[in-house]
């Protein structure tokens, strides 16, 4: 596992600000700071994880956790549909080495 904090893990933690949607003692939810659609959220688990690669099989239930929560906080936004993406890896495009899941609808 990278060893320095993700930047999520310092927003987590109130080191950082963000815009914080939705919060349980699995997950953050958070508005993207540069959004790609008119709502652009970030689902974050607390553990950190740096990569789909790096998923255990504990990991199943927060992994369900995580993607039960997609439709409800669509639903909160007053979305009728969505788009969901996780980038894995540098060569998959993610930048931040900290699981997410992107949640994006107009
Ligand atoms: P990735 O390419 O790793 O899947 O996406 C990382 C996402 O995190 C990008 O869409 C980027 O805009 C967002 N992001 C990066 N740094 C911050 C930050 O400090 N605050 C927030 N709210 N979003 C961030």
């Amino acid at each position: 596992m990278n060893q320095e904090k993700s930047i999520f893990s310092k927003i987590i933690d109130r080191e950082i600000p963000a815009d914080i949607v939705y919060e349980d003692d699995k997950c953050i939810v958070i508005h993207d700071i540069n959004p790609k659609a008119r709502v652009h959220l970030l689902i974050i688990p607390k553990k950190p994880i740096d990569t789909l690669f790096d998923l255990k099989p504990e990991d199943r239930d927060l992994m369900g956790h995580m993607m039960l929560l997609l439709p409800q906080l669509a639903n909160a936004q007053g979305l009728d549909g969505f788009k969901t993406q996780i980038n894995t890896g540098a060569s998959g495009g993610q930048e931040v080495f900290h699981i997410h899941i992107h949640l994006m609808g107009n």
